[in-house]
């Protein structure tokens, strides 16, 4: 007789380190013998995996708790919200357990005790590499945990600590059985890549019988091996990163650098405790590009930080329109409850805020636009992510998934494209976003 599978609902939120936490629950879960159901109706519990890390996100996992709650009952909250058990238990009582970010075992511990696991050797037939949320092709691979700085908007170092380094050879381990499971395109993911190892004194560990340092240049070399796509987030922009310019250059990682600068004024860069040097950046930025003509360089910034003056936002300006940054993200500040930048002076009002961020994103947008425009006519490697008619939607070395731009196929579907291939792509025409081409046939 075959036993039911108890089931598990799951809502994940937040960014992708979040997302890789509820991979490893949602891993251990059908370990133990868990199914994953598809809706409200069909859980017996339902796990809700939270973001608290600015207020929109804040009631955004207050949201999708109070659906849970009313759509099924039985409720688990974890994640980085769960760090701030009070203002759950004020909106939702009911909720059966709270737990903190990569708190594994205390949510096991409450999904066992809600729901006691079937044992049933059959059901536990998972693949080696766990449970992804991600498309087959792709895979965010967290390297490290928590964060040694103290960014003054940022709560995050409260809630998931100081940073905790995995060691390179369990990496890069995690990363082989991703390729071997289908795995094109890894994306290294932190909260500050850049400090990889420093924890750890760049402990050094073997993998294929060579010595690799627990380090961020060390890493990219193993995970050059795989002969898959590797792209950098979260970098900081330190001295160190020279060294692995060289491998983008060489194609053994790809020229892709997520930095996220978050201003350029001296001043404002201060008062968020943040790298203050920016001419250093910016020559630094330039040297990058002589050596990886290739790269490209995606950024976030924060506009309107208290006490940005006119003169701080002009810095800003000049600092995007001379370092040429292909994508980036902006977003005007807003206080998040328990950091300290909510005790500095001179708040900027709303609607000089969002008039900063209208006049930097219409700067970036034709800064974004050129450097797309520059690319018609070029070939492009590229990875389809799917089929859409006539089309493969596919995105290029300078595009990483959610967050960049695409690469419309027009021809895909008849080129035999499906998800996960590389092509190279003819690059026919471009907008502030998207490129379009379409795959060369052999005359
Ligand atoms: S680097 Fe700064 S913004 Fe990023 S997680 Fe650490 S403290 Fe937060």
């Amino acid at each position: 007789m075959t036993i039911a599978a108890p089931k598990v609902g799951f809502v994940s939120l937040g960014c992708p380190k979040a997302l890789v936490d509820s991979e490893r629950i949602l891993t251990q879960l059908k370990v133990e013998g868990y199914a994953v159901a598809p809706n409200y109706d069909d859980a017996d519990v339902v796990v809700v995996n939270t973001c608290g890390f600015i207020d929109s996100a804040v009631a955004e996992s207050l949201d999708a708790i109070g659906e849970a709650m009313a759509e099924n009952g039985k409720v688990i909250v974890t994640g980085c919200l769960g760090k701030r058990a009070d203002i759950i238990r004020e909106a939702h009582p009911g909720v059966l357990s709270i737990s903190g970010p990569q708190d594994y075992v205390s949510v096991m511990d409450a999904v066992h005790s809600a729901l006691p696991p079937a044992h049933d050797p059959f059901i536990d037939l998972i693949p080696d590499y766990g449970i992804k949320l991600t498309p087959k092709h792709y895979a965010y691979l967290k390297i490290s945990e928590g964060c040694n700085h103290r960014c003054t908007f940022c709560i995050i170092p409260s809630m998931r600590g100081d940073l905790v380094s995995r060691p390179v050879d369990e990496v890069l381990r995690e990363a082989e059985k991703l390729a071997a499971g289908g795995v094109k395109e890894l994306l290294v993911v932190s909260q500050d890549t850049s400090a990889y190892g420093v924890d750890v004194r760049y402990a050094p560990r073997t993998w294929h019988e060579k010595i690799y340092e627990t380090r961020m240049k060390s890493l990219c070399e193993g995970l050059s091996e795989l002969g898959i796509w590797t792209r950098l987030h979260y970098v900081y922009p330190y001295p160190h990163v020279d060294d692995i310019i060289p491998l983008m250059a060489d194609g053994k990682i790809l020229p892709y650098l997520d930095i996220p600068f978050q201003h350029a004024s001296p001043k404002v860069l201060k008062a968020m405790k943040r790298p203050g040097a920016i001419d250093k950046t910016l020559q630094r930025v330039h040297n990058w590009r002589k050596v990886c003509p290739d790269l490209t360089i995606r950024s976030t910034f924060i506009v309107g930080f208290p006490g940005e003056t006119e003169a701080d936002f002009q810095m800003l300006l000049d600092f995007i329109e001379d370092a040429q940054l292909d994508r980036v993200g902006a977003f005007t500040y807003s206080p998040v409850e328990g950091a300290a930048a909510n005790a500095i002076e001179g708040h900027v009002p709303a609607e000089e805020q969002a008039s900063r961020l209208a006049r930097f994103m219409a700067l970036q947008a034709e800064i974004s636009e050129a450097k797309l425009a520059a690319k018609v006519g070029t070939r492009q490697s590229c990875i389809v992510d799917e089929i859409d008619g006539e089309l493969a939607i596919a995105r290029s070395k300078a595009d990483a998934p959610e967050i960049d731009g695409l690469v419309q196929i027009q021809n895909g579907f008849e080129a035999g494209l499906k998800p996960g291939d590389f092509v190279d792509v003819d690059i026919m025409g471009s907008d502030e976003h998207d490129l379009y081409g379409e795959v060369p046939f052999d005359d």
